[in-house]
């Protein structure tokens, strides 16, 4: 281990990668914004009991991939794993329960100790939404049109999938339960130990279990959707007659879950071919019973996640740098540095290369591909002028320096 690599499953996004990056979180934050979502930003850490109580003692991010330690106060603190938690702290510690209805939109790193891989990392990010306080499937449509929506506008929608399916109710999940258990039970000795323990504990979420020997037994449970009443049949019929009725299509997946108790009724993901194993792009469900569960006033809520960096690896294009102006002194002292200033003042991307001749300028102005160069010579500057050169297509013409920004404005 060398101090001078980054850390294991952690990477440096450079130039290209960092414009697909904000590429994404900007397309999420104006879609977001155009559904009436503000903006909330939490803190990166929150002691561990946040996440512990709302992911659940059994979930895989709780036992097993938490960047958890104790801070020099002795305090038990994680880095977020993931958005909502911290959301839903916020709300109960900022009393925003007198808010209600809340579009919350979040964005930025999270942390989770897994195996890296493709589109799997241990710092990575996210762009989030979350619905407070509506009971109506109205916010379940809304909320999965948003994200719909954002995939469409990054050129996504023929490159995903929305997988939909119902939790039901607590009156339908408990009677589901007990069936999912009655079934699994008999096949203890071919479930996985950790799902053996969740069938104890929490058996929702066997299904949820990535081992191959799991998935098998899995295979042949039970449906969900059989379990359902008519409250809760009739909540998810509005959800998918809502989505119809703005056009995102969906298709009934009815192995999809969450498997922790506060779930209920909705549960979407965005799905990908493109990416082997990592092929969930956005995620999300309703959680009426999340924010009574971290002790604050029973408020119902439903949201999504969604990974940047898999959503970046599946852009067609990497969109383009700003292409600036390149001011190119013809010597020393000639007020390349003031004329730049100026033009930045007046809004355009000025490049100045620092030393060279006017060729090696040149060459730098080609590099940072920039559209044109304001030259400045000897002669022209004595007539109070520049040389302005097109390098798209090399004319050149001399401009008085009174009427600059004018003349440049058509590069900008
Ligand atoms: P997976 O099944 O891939 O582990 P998950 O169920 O743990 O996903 P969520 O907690 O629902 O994922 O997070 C929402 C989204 O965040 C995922 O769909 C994915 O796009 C992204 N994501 C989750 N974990 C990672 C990670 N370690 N690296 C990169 N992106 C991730
Ligand atoms: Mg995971």
């Amino acid at each position: 281990m060398s101090v001078l690599q980054p850390v294991r499953g952690t990477h440096d996004l450079l130039a290209e990668e960092s414009r697909r990056h904000r590429r994404v979180e900007e397309v999420a934050f104006e879609t977001a914004r155009r559904y009436g979502f503000g903006e909330i930003i939490t803190p990166i850490f929150e002691f561990t009991e946040v996440f512990s109580r709302t992911l659940g003692e059994t979930s895989d991010v709780v036992t097993k991939e938490m960047y958890t330690f104790a801070d020099r106060s002795g305090d038990s603190i994680t880095l977020r794993p993931e958005g909502t938690a911290g959301v839903a702290r916020a709300f109960i510690s900022g009393g925003l329960s007198q808010h209600l209805p809340l579009k919350l939109f979040y964005r930025g790193p999270m942390f989770r100790h897994e195996r890296p891989q493709k589109g799997r990392l241990r710092q990575f990010h996210q762009v989030g939404v979350e619905l407070l306080g509506v009971e109506s499937p109205q916010a379940d449509v809304e909320v999965i049109a948003l994200g719909a929506q954002m995939l469409a506008a990054l050129g996504l929608k023929d490159k995903v999938r929305l997988e939909l399916n119902t939790l039901g109710d607590a009156e339908s999940r408990a009677a589901y339960r007990d069936a999912l258990v009655g079934y699994l039970s008999g096949y203890e000795d071919r479930l996985s130990k950790d799902s053996l323990d969740r069938l104890q504990r929490n058996p929702l979420r066997v299904l949820d279990s990535k081992d191959e020997a799991d998935k098998a037994v899995v295979a042949g449970a039970p449906l969900l959707t059989e379990y359902l009443n008519d409250a809760s049949r009739s909540f998810f019929e509005q959800v998918q007659a809502g989505l119809a009725a703005v056009g995102v299509g969906a298709e009934v997946s009815p192995r999809l879950v969450r498997g922790l108790d506060y779930y209920c009724h909705t549960a979407f993901e965005f799905t990908t071919t493109a990416l082997g194993a990592q092929g969930t792009v956005l995620a999300g469900g309703r959680y009426d019973g999340l924010i009574s569960q971290m002790g604050g006033p029973a408020t119902p809520g439903i949201g999504w996640a969604a990974g940047i960096e898999r959503l970046s690896m599946l852009l067609d294009e990497t969109p383009s740098a700003d292409r600036p102006v390149a001011v190119i002194p013809m010597g020393a002292d000639l007020g390349a540095l003031p004329l730049a200033q100026r033009l930045r003042q007046a809004g355009f991307a000025v490049d100045l290369g620092y030393s060279g001749n006017v060729k090696k300028r040149l060459n730098r102005a080609n590099k940072v591909n920039a559209r044109a160069a304001v030259i400045l010579g000897e002669d022209e500057l004595a007539r109070n002028a520049v040389a302005v050169r097109d390098l798209d297509s090399g004319e050149q013409e001399e401009v008085p320096l009174a009427v600059l920004e004018e003349r440049l404005a058509r590069f900008r």
